[in-house]
């Protein structure tokens, strides 16, 4: 999908005698445009977040973002474009009738408030009695795990603790989309992975519709059902994680993938001519193309269908990997082989080859 105004489908909702996609039944954004003087923050970006699903918008520092989550919330006002929820525009709505609830990064809770009166203080604007706001609080900190904590202080709870409390707080007043802006950007890698798997268990099990914007890849594959790249305020590709890990649509996605091994290429009889030789590829359109060479493509029989000569230069264990990197008719690639595998050692020459499916031509 790119950022134009075309009509938006549901893409996980098809009329199949039809064909054709039914209309995204959540938040839908239509070629939204923002500028700050000079700036273009977003350059006609159109998503849609079906309702129970869970969208990552992935993309690097100053890609648009933070701004895209203000236009969805409210706090700025496109200038074009519009913001829809269930196909009702947005527009004048202000943020605290959105019922929008929003999770940061840095998730403060109230360090003088215990664990209860922190998830219940969303729920203070609802004006429900009492024993309603016990009862939700109960319930969102049983949803989270943490059933039998309403009376602990906050400051006793360990990092990942604090961020499922944080999580309680935002789902409590049962925001109809909660947007989750880099969720677990502060925390160390272990706890990480830990809180990845819960979080997406958590929105999951609650049927939350939930949109979460980060830089980073992992944290959008391991919540997220779908994907939109976003750089430089424009959409670049929009899919399942599979699908954008697996077919980028672009060497910049690529790039942004982490995927290092991008080639020049030209059109030539019988593949596609690069600096490594004639790679069995034809490519799609015009001449000249860019192909990816996916790190994990190598192999180091002849059986492939593309064989080369190279050194290598370096190799690094990585417990069930082994990174190496190699030097072949001036390119430096890199390429990631079972750790098993036996290798040369560094600086000697190693022969390697290319099954067709793990090279890819690319915009
Ligand atoms: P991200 O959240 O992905 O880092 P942002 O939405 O914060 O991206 O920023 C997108 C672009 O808009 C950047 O170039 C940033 O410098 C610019 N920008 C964001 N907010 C403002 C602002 N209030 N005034 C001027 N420029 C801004």
């Amino acid at each position: 999908m790119s950022g134009s105004s075309e009509v938006l489908r549901d893409p996980s909702v098809s009329d199949h005698n039809s064909g054709i996609e039914a209309p995204c039944s959540g938040l839908v954004l239509e070629s939204v445009r923002k500028t700050y003087t000079s700036t273009m923050a977003l350059d006609g970006v159109s998503l849609c977040v079906p309702r129970r699903s869970i969208v990552a918008v992935l993309g690097p520092s100053g890609s648009g973002k933070s701004t895209l989550l203000s236009v969805i919330a409210g706090l700025e006002t496109p200038d074009s474009g519009r913001v829809l929820w269930e196909g009702e525009p947005l527009d004048g709505v202000p943020t605290h009738r959105r019922n929008f609830g929003l999770m940061f990064q840095d998730f403060v809770l109230f360090p003088h408030l215990n664990v209860e009166r922190n998830v219940a203080f969303g729920l203070q604007m609802q004006r429900l009695e009492p024993e309603a706001v016990g009862a939700r609080v109960r319930e969102c900190l049983e949803q989270v795990g943490l059933a039998g904590f309403e009376r602990r202080d906050v400051g006793t709870l360990s990092g990942g603790e604090q961020q499922r409390v944080a999580l309680a707080r935002a789902l409590a007043p049962r925001p109809r989309l909660l947007m989750l802006d880099e969720p677990l950007g502060a925390l160390d890698r272990t706890l990480r992975e830990h809180l990845l798997g819960e979080i997406h268990h958590i929105l999951r099990s609650t049927h939350q519709t939930a949109l979460v914007v980060t830089h980073d890849q992992e944290e959008a594959f391991g919540l997220a059902d779908r994907i939109v790249i976003l750089e430089a305020g424009r959409v670049l590709q929009e899919g399942n994680p599979q699908q954008v890990y697996h077919h980028p649509a672009s060497a910049a996605v690529a790039r942004f993938l982490g995927f290092t091994n991008l080639l020049p290429g030209e059109a030539a009889p019988g593949g596609t001519q690069t600096a490594l030789g004639l790679l069995p590829l034809n490519p799609p359109r015009g001449t000249r193309c860019m192909v990816l060479l996916r790190p994990d493509s190598a192999r180091l029989d002849a059986q492939g269908t593309f064989a080369f000569d190279a050194t290598l230069i370096e190799r690094t264990f990585r417990g069930p990997t082994c990174i190496l990197e190699v030097e072949a008719h001036g390119l430096r690639l890199t390429f990631e082989v079972p750790s098993a595998t036996p290798l040369p050692s560094q600086g000697s020459p190693i022969h390697l080859s290319l099954d067709p499916h793990a090279m890819q031509i690319l915009a």
